[in-house]
């Protein structure tokens, strides 16, 4: 098997070298690149059937991104709300820990793209040892989410070193790692990899697959060598105008998900970044998504559509309304549209 690294290497880094697999004008698309950076790796590139299909539109720059007028470079305020370089510290009991710059293929909606894959996001092994001094200190903190970029895009030897600094913290109960690869790069799930990560429990993993013709058999096989390895994992979904705003297409990818042994755990709605403002949709629209999903398929399937507050206030749960009325009796609809009645038994607290 090619190793990851040759993989990744043959990464296709401009529209014009895209013109080798398909035939569409690249122009004024190099502008784009000027700003946020591309990469498709082979394997993805493999994945696209046809320009202009769900995952072309996650991988190919879009003159759409520089004609954002709404966006801002960091809606969640992430800069401010770091104590030290690269760490976030937003809620009380967990922080996120930006450990690399680098993906496997960079994302056009991402959250983090002013910054990711670029100089700008500087990551030195001393800017990590300052992070982890950080949570040393903090007793607080409970959990740690190691993000970037990509954390399992780092060499093994980097892996294993800050993954075990964590662990011997005494006050963390679990690391969680943030990591694509399994979508974009599952040829990155090595056994040598997965003997590291064994060594970390409790360590949870969270990817990120947006469409089920993600769900690849090398996907899948990668997913299962990290759950036989231990490792929980669940998916982080972006709601995303165009490629997977409606009910059946998430339908099919929760439950593809579940098959392979990963649990729905966000999908969110689009944060206000610059650059990604032609991929939002409506909040009603993941409302109503989740009006037909909820009880309809199995509630493993079911993951919280999730809106992240910007001015980094945090993640606000956006629901469906079912309550109609809450006096003596609890009125609402079921979720089947049914009304539906409770009795109370006291007075509301
Ligand atoms: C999303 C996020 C977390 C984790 O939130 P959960 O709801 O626990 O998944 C932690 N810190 C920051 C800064 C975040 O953006
Ligand atoms: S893998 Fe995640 S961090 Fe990297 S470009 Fe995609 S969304 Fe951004």
């Amino acid at each position: 098997m090619t190793h990851w690294k040759e993989i990744l290497q043959s990464s296709v880094h401009s529209p014009t070298e895209l013109t080798r697999y398909f035939d569409f004008d690249d122009t004024a698309l190099q502008a784009v690149c000027a700003s946020f950076p591309m990469r498709i790796n082979p394997y993805y590139l493999k994945h696209i059937q046809s320009i202009g299909d769900p995952l072309w539109k996650q991988a190919v720059p879009d003159l759409l991104e520089l004609q954002d007028s709404t966006c801002v470079p960091d809606p969640l305020c992430e800069e401010q709300l770091s104590p030290v370089q690269n760490l976030v510290h937003k809620y009380p009991d967990r922080v996120l820990l930006l450990v690399a710059n680098e993906c496997a293929m960079y994302c056009r909606f991402c959250t983090r793209k002013r910054i990711v894959g670029t100089p700008l996001m500087a990551i030195s092994d001393s800017a990590i040892e300052e992070g982890i001094d950080y949570i040393r200190r903090t007793p607080q903190i409970r959990e740690v989410l190691l993000s970037g970029g990509d954390p399992l895009l780092l060499s093994d030897s980097r892996i294993d070193s800050i993954l075990s600094r964590l662990h011997a913290i005494p006050h963390l109960d679990l690391i969680r790692i943030g990591s694509r690869v399994p979508c974009t790069l599952p040829m990155r799930i090595t056994n040598e990899l997965l003997t590291i990560l064994k060594k970390y429990h409790p360590l949870y993993i969270n990817t990120h697959f947006n469409h089920p013709t993600e769900l690849t058999l090398e996907a899948s096989a990668a997913c299962n060598f990290l759950a036989d390895a231990g490792i929980p994992l669940g998916c982080q979904t972006v709601l995303l105008k165009g490629i997977n705003d409606n009910a059946n297409t998430l339908k099919e990818l929760f439950l593809g998900l579940l098959r392979m042994r990963v649990k729905p755990y966000y999908l969110f709605q689009g944060d206000l970044t610059y650059g990604t403002n032609h991929f939002r949709t409506h909040s009603s629209c993941g409302i109503n998504i989740m009006r037909k999903l909820i009880g309809s398929i199995s509630g493993m399937a079911i993951p919280t559509l999730a809106l992240d507050a910007p001015g980094g206030k945090g993640k606000i749960p956006l629901t469906p309304q079912y309550v109609i009325s809450n006096g003596s009796n609890l009125i609402f609809k079921n979720y089947c549209g049914e009304l539906c009645s409770y009795p109370e038994n006291g007075n509301a607290i």
